[in-house]
């Protein structure tokens, strides 16, 4: 439960109102990196900058901080198309205003009129092995153009595909097993650029059969195997005499996030994993003996499962999904944020010397626990996407929850949405929608393995 969440979200936007183009600037090398990691740190940065935009109505800022949320989203694999839309609206909008080009571009104008149409992609296919890209009309090999990057530092391979005067609407990604990243979007306005991101080297070949671009791939390496011999240890939030939050119609955050809790196990067990539960029934468990339990266990990953809520005339207006891990955070928001989940148990916390504690932890833990929350908040909301609508995704965050304190292993806080909001609780006390999250809590467990 975090309550007061608005609150601090005010004062942070007040705190952080001039820095905005500082975070700008963050974001945007975020985004050269190419790492998911990264890419996920930026869409949260855009996310937070499109809402200090609507805050202090600066129209200037909410493009740009659109034009990074629908980059970054569409790299994530995020349903941005409502930000793309009020982007569109809002460019459309901006162009209007803006002062007509003068007498002196003529010159330009006349030579932009020798230029041939642009081709237009019409279709992107597979044919097993094979990627095609058919235009509106014939292409030539000299219209493309191939390079191949090498980044020895993060092990990646680029192969590049330029393919000059052509044009398509939207940024797209294109998936293929065993390939880590296949990208297709407008380099400038008359080149089309197709990237095919491995972490091996692959095989391409390209050939041109009229309207169609041919590219081919020999996989040389065989898929991942994913790892199942990995111990997870899930944490029902609360229980017993600790309800947890209270929300929409006094359901209580102990049965619905034990519910998902044991779904998750169901479905982790029946994929090979061994999985252990801090609590298998309605009791209360200290938050100290959760970790502990986690480190005699000797866990690959800790899962602590939580429902979020907010008071009164606000319960109507808040709701998504969030992950938290810890970290020493400076961030006095993150802190009292943190402090509510916390509140449940706070003589132990004394046991800790609190910061003195953060202050041990492993950085290797945070960047490993950073990178969980990102698989487990894509999974939830990649699943969920599929089947519900307004399904809002509140970001991966950090702060200083003690019931992650004293893990051994990389531990992540899952608030699964506010049992305050009133669609958001009869979802989470619907058996389905339980399953679907549970089922996407999965699918990022294994990501995080495979990847890891
Ligand atoms: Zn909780």
């Amino acid at each position: 439960m975090i309550k007061y969440l608005f609150l601090f979200l005010f004062l942070f936007i007040s705190l952080e109102a001039s820095k905005n183009s500082e975070i700008l600037n963050r974001a945007h090398k975020y985004m050269q990196s190419n790492t998911q990691s990264d890419t996920f740190r930026a869409y949260n940065d855009y996310k937070n900058l499109y809402l200090q935009s609507a805050v202090a109505n600066n129209l200037d800022l909410k493009i740009k901080s659109l034009e990074g949320i629908v980059q970054s989203g569409n790299r994530l694999h995020i349903d941005v198309s409502k930000y793309s839309n009020e982007l569109k609206t809002l460019q459309l909008k901006n162009s209007y205003n803006k002062p007509k080009p003068k007498a002196m571009k003529k010159t330009k104008h006349i030579e932009d009129v020798h230029i041939e149409p642009l081709h237009k992609l019409k279709s992107i296919d597979w044919k097993e092995d094979i990627l095609l890209l058919t235009f509106n009309k014939p292409l030539s090999n000299k219209q493309i153009k191939d390079f191949t990057l090498h980044d020895k530092s993060k092990n990646k391979y680029r192969y590049v595909f330029d393919i000059k005067t052509s044009m398509l609407t939207s940024s797209q990604s294109i998936t293929k097993n065993g390939i880590d990243r296949i990208r297709l979007a407008q380099f400038d306005p008359k080149t089309l650029r197709l990237v095919i991101e491995n972490s091996s080297k692959l095989d391409i070949k390209q050939s041109i059969d009229a309207k169609t671009l041919q590219i081919s791939f020999i996989l040389k390496t065989a898929p991942i195997k994913i790892d199942r011999d990995k111990v997870i240890v899930i944490d029902a939030g609360h229980g017993g005499k600790d309800p947890g939050a209270v929300g929409y119609k006094k359901y209580r955050e102990k049965i619905v996030v034990f519910k998902i809790a044991k779904e998750l196990q169901k479905i982790l067990k029946s994929r090979g994993y061994k999985v252990h539960m801090t609590r298998d029934s309605d009791k209360f468990v200290k938050l100290s003996r959760r970790t502990k339990f986690a480190n005699e266990k000797n866990a690959d990953i800790f899962i602590s499962i939580h429902a979020n809520a907010v008071d009164g005339k606000n319960a109507k207006d808040v709701h998504g999904i969030e992950c938290y891990f810890l970290s020493p955070t400076r961030s006095e928001r993150a802190k009292k944020v943190a402090a509510k989940e916390n509140s449940a148990d706070m003589s132990d916390m004394n046991m800790y010397g609190k910061n003195s504690y953060l202050n041990l932890l492993n950085h290797h833990n945070i960047v490993a626990s950073n990178k969980l929350a990102i698989d487990l908040q894509r999974g939830m909301l990649g699943a969920l996407n599929k089947k519900y609508k307004n399904v809002k995704d509140g970001g991966v965050r950090e702060g200083p929850f003690w019931v992650l304190v004293g893990a051994q292993m990389p531990s992540v806080l899952v608030e699964v949405g506010f049992i305050s909001h009133p669609m958001e609780a009869k979802r989470l006390v619907n058996d389905n929608y339980r399953k679907t999250m549970a089922r996407g809590l999965a699918d990022g467990v294994e990501r995080y393995f495979a990847n890891n």
